[in-house]
């Protein structure tokens, strides 16, 4: 029977400004609950840029105080990987309203870390805007969809297989009791991809 096919997903977390001092104990909730970091940045964001990221929301009620909110100090945007990642940091926040959130959601990020119906924390993608915001944030970054099924099966196979399989065949030999870390250096050792050096290389005298 084939094994059940694993899509790894990406979106965007933002730790807000009102939560910036709680900053190290929510990318720690973030670690735990199994996402990878995949990129990183602080920011101070400008009204225009605040605008911009939520333009969804222009002409809503609160926009104007949320622009205020957001652009009136640091905030740390992450790219965030996992399977399902946008439903599951999603829920992890926990609703929009903190005061909501305490009631229906008691152990959700806005639950513990929020104020109110507005500073609430933390930001997250929903399923429409998730790669747009990623590109907002880190414009540099090339937002492909990350191979699955065969199409990774593939990738494996040509790429990473044989060179893994004979750093696992070196490993089980060798039986170091630091296993990662050995596995670690020898790939490194024997990057099938790094430049080779010749050293026997002739000089050529004048
Ligand atoms: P989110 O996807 O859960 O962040 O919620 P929305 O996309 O609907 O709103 C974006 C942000 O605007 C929220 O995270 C809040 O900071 C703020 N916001 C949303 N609704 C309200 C509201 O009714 N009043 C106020 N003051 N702010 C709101
Ligand atoms: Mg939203």
């Amino acid at each position: 029977m084939e094994p059940p096919q694993i899509y790894v997903e990406r979106t965007l977390a933002i730790i807000k400004p009102d939560a910036i001092d709680c900053a190290d104990e929510i990318e720690e909730i973030i670690y735990r609950s199994g996402f990878t970091v995949l990129q990183k940045r602080r920011a101070h964001l400008t009204p225009e840029q605040t605008s911009d990221f939520y333009a969804e929301h222009y002409g809503k009620m609160f926009f104007p105080s949320l622009v205020a909110y957001m652009s009136s100090g640091p905030i740390i945007a992450m790219v965030l990987a996992k399977e399902n990642a946008v439903n599951y940091w999603r829920e992890l926040i926990g609703p929009t309203n903190c005061f909501r959130a305490r009631e229906t959601h008691p152990d959700s990020i806005r639950a513990l870390y929020g104020t109110d119906d507005q500073r609430n924390a933390v930001h997250g993608s929903d399923q429409y805007g998730a790669e747009r915001e990623i590109r907002f944030m880190f414009p540099e970054s090339i937002v492909e969809p990350i191979p699955s099924g065969q199409a990774a099966k593939d990738y494996l196979a040509k790429l990473v297989n044989p060179t893994l399989l004979r750093g696992l065949t070196n490993l089980c030999k060798q039986k170091p009791g630091d296993p990662i870390t050995w596995l670690a250096d020898w790939l490194i050792q024997n990057n099938p991809n790094k430049p080779c050096v010749n050293d026997k290389v002739e000089i050529v005298e004048p």
